[in-house]
């Protein structure tokens, strides 16, 4: 990385650089270009992420992540972030480093430098929404939409729920297979044969009740994806047709107050509201949706005949819940705290946190734009 760094001539020689590395390097010209303009916006935008490389902390393919995340951003706010990233990652634990993780950790941090960029960033990115159609191997091809979060979110759980749905009914397809038919089906405007209520199909938008005053644009997040624009959410909220769900949070401790309904039984209230604070596998590295894991109470609880509350309960999903219980493996989680701790049969012990809804910001503004290096990171 740092040689390729060294030896740019700036944007005009660039290509002829790539082209003379190319049969050294034994990557085609392109690969050599891409990466010699990764390593020159390292050098230049993201010092401590170069430095994370050189200490072995992380790969080329987990830089490029956090670059992705960073490209809008002028030099100035992508160092801001680049700082503001050293030191979350000073004492954060190891599942903050994988990719996924990290590129949602960076799209907050994102958020908290350049909040007012959000939305015309989400605009431009809109801009170029499209449908592409390639042709791949073995009479295979396939088909891509690229649209707004919130609206493909939206269209995958409802795909995803008629799939389920027929998968209980008998059928011998497999889950990808029904999606995939369910989704040709819809656009073809054949009926599908099956029908999914409202609340199967549920994507969550978590809305701090501030912001939904528009008394601030901060701290809106669409489930299972990250920060969105507030305008988008705001939207989605006084939307009577949207299919999504908002849920208002409260700004001083980042939870749930109101899930928008009320008649609801209280035990499947009571999961709806596990599922909506924890909303993946409590398991710091699977991100599986809160809405098809178990809620699974904790072993001690259980033995003591403790009650079925929301302190008591976490999303697990099938895989890991199983898992919870094979031989060599123990998990302790907190449910009310939202920590949790792995020890898998290698002996080693992982530990993560629940990312809050919200930052909390019942501290002072102070604290909130410079995190306490004394807090538990995120994961
Ligand atoms: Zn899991």
């Amino acid at each position: 990385m740092e040689f390729l760094a060294s030896v740019d001539t700036g944007p005009a020689g660039r290509r002829g650089l790539a082209e003379a590395l190319a049969p050294e390097l034994r990557l085609s010209a392109r690969e050599v270009e891409t990466r010699i303009q990764v390593a020159v916006d390292l050098r230049r935008r993201m010092p401590g992420v170069l430095a994370a490389m050189r200490a072995g902390l992380m790969d080329g393919y987990g830089a490029r992540r956090v670059l992705q995340v960073t490209a809008p951003l002028s030099d100035e706010h992508a160092r801001q972030v680049d700082a503001l990233l050293a030191d979350k990652l000073a004492d954060a634990a190891v599942s903050t480093w994988q990719p996924v993780n990290m590129a949602r950790c960076v799209a907050r941090l994102v958020e908290q430098v350049d909040p007012g960029g959000h939305a015309a960033r989400a605009r431009q990115a809109n801009a170029g929404r499209r449908v592409e159609l390639q042709h791949g191997e073995h009479a295979q091809s396939r088909l891509t939409v690229d649209l707004r979060s919130e609206v493909a979110s939206a269209c995958y759980a409802r795909v995803d729920a008629m799939a389920r749905r027929l998968r209980r009914h008998g059928e011998t397809r497999t889950l990808d297979q029904l999606r995939a038919d369910v989704t040709a089906d819809l656009l073809l405007g054949n009926d599908p044969g099956v029908t999914v209520p409202e609340a199967a199909a549920l994507v969550y938008v978590h809305l701090p009740v501030d912001a939904a005053l528009t008394m601030s644009d901060a701290g809106c997040e669409l489930d299972g994806y990250g920060p969105i624009p507030a305008p988008v959410a705001r939207e989605i909220m006084t939307n009577p047709h949207s299919t999504l769900r908002t849920v208002l949070c409260d700004p001083a401790t980042g939870d749930p107050v109101d899930l928008g309904r009320t008649r609801r039984r209280p035990s499947a209230a009571m999961r709806e509201l596990v599922r909506v604070r924890d909303r993946e596998c409590t398991v710091p590295w699977c991100h599986r949706p809160a809405r098809h894991c178990d809620i699974d109470h904790q072993a001690e609880w259980a033995a003591h005949h403790g009650p079925t509350s929301v302190a008591n309960t976490a999303p697990r999903c099938r895989r890991h819940h199983r898992l919870k219980n094979a031989p060599g493996w123990t998990a302790r989680h907190n449910p009310a705290r939202g920590t949790t701790a792995i020890t898998t049969p290698t002996g080693a012990t992982y530990t993560g946190r629940r990312t809050p809804i919200l930052t909390p910001n019942s501290t002072s503004t102070a604290a909130r734009s410079r995190p306490d290096p004394n807090e538990p990171p995120p994961f």
